[in-house]
């Protein structure tokens, strides 16, 4: 049951369907702060089954974000999985989820720290503008304009996949709170929450834009009022981001761009978000919150307080 992109497809509905699986995002965070690349190892960290483990490596390959790579063990050669160039950029994702986590649910016990090298500070990574600097960009300092008949949000493979129902993914320090991968962690959710940062407010416009069934749009919006990313509907029916819901803008932000560039079949976008107080397209970068650098993934770390119980 691999997702297979169609070709002509939507790049950006193709790239929410290459991540938005709970297991497919935590065996990429994984991979990106323990820099776990074998199968026992992350069987071992997230308590996952063998076949939902191994489909999801097999998607993951196939969706050009791991690649197999032989190595020898005492004399047997066995293969495990390195990330792509690719999938190397999502390190920026990684770091706004957690960026919104801190944000949103502020005390959250022995959340690992995110240190800046080049200050050496605990930071906050900041969504920026690359073209002219200005950091930290909010949803409202830019607008979204959407080509003629693009569908991104019309993703073409849901019949394949079920909702994944398996509980007990991992509550460890590291590993995203529940409530993250409710909203984050399953094909329909994430289609959603793009739906509303392009202005999708009504459930009728959500189940046409979306394609999706009404008992699960529903159920979905029930969710997202629940956890408090979208206001109950308003007397017009419309359902709006919460404050907590808008922190979302540069999850989406950075999705929206990787997905072009990696996804699309032709030099054309879909959806351009531009930066109001510029003019241009934004570039989507992050900068430190307190040294105001520009955040790369080779000068961040996560730091551990001792009494994390990181299973490494
Ligand atoms: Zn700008
Ligand atoms: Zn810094």
């Amino acid at each position: 049951m691999s997702v297979t992109i169609p070709p002509g497809g939507s790049a950006i509905g193709s790239a929410l369907l290459a991540l938005g699986d709970r297991w497919t995002l935590l065996i990429l965070q994984r991979a990106f702060v323990l820099h776990t690349r074998r199968f026992s190892d992350w069987r071992a960290q997230l308590g996952v089954s063998d076949s939902t483990l191994a489909a999801r490596l097999r998607d993951l390959v196939a969706a050009e974000l791991l690649v197999r790579a032989p190595y020898d063990d005492n004399g047997r050669t066995r293969e495990e999985y390195l990330l792509t160039p690719r999938a190397l950029e999502l390190y920026s994702l990684f770091l706004v989820i957690w960026g919104w986590e801190q944000a949103s649910m502020p005390g959250a016990k022995d959340a690992p720290h995110l240190i800046h090298d080049k200050c050496g500070q605990s930071i906050l990574p900041h969504l920026g503008c690359g073209v002219c600097g200005t950091a930290p960009v909010t949803a409202r300092e830019t607008t979204a304009e959407r080509a003629e008949h693009a569908e991104f949000a019309k993703i073409s493979v849901p019949r394949l996949h079920r909702r994944a129902q398996e509980t007990g993914t991992p509550t460890d320090a590291i590993s995203y709170f529940p409530q993250t991968m409710g909203i984050l962690g399953d094909r329909w959710s994430t289609a959603i929450l793009a739906a509303s940062f392009i202005g999708i407010r009504r459930f009728n416009a959500f189940k046409s834009e979306l394609g999706i069934a009404p008992s699960i749009l529903s159920d979905r919006l029930r969710r997202f009022v629940g956890v408090g990313v979208l206001h109950a509907p308003n007397d017009a029916g419309e359902y709006r981001l919460t404050a907590k819901g808008m922190g979302f803008f540069p999850t989406f932000a950075l999705i929206v761009d990787w997905a072009q560039r990696w996804y699309a079949a032709a030099p054309s976008r879909e959806l351009t978000i531009r930066h109001t107080a510029c003019g241009a397209p934004l570039h989507p970068v992050l900068f430190c919150s307190l040294c105001g650098e520009l955040l790369e993934r080779t000068t961040v770390h996560f730091e551990f307080s001792p009494t994390t119980t990181q299973r490494v």
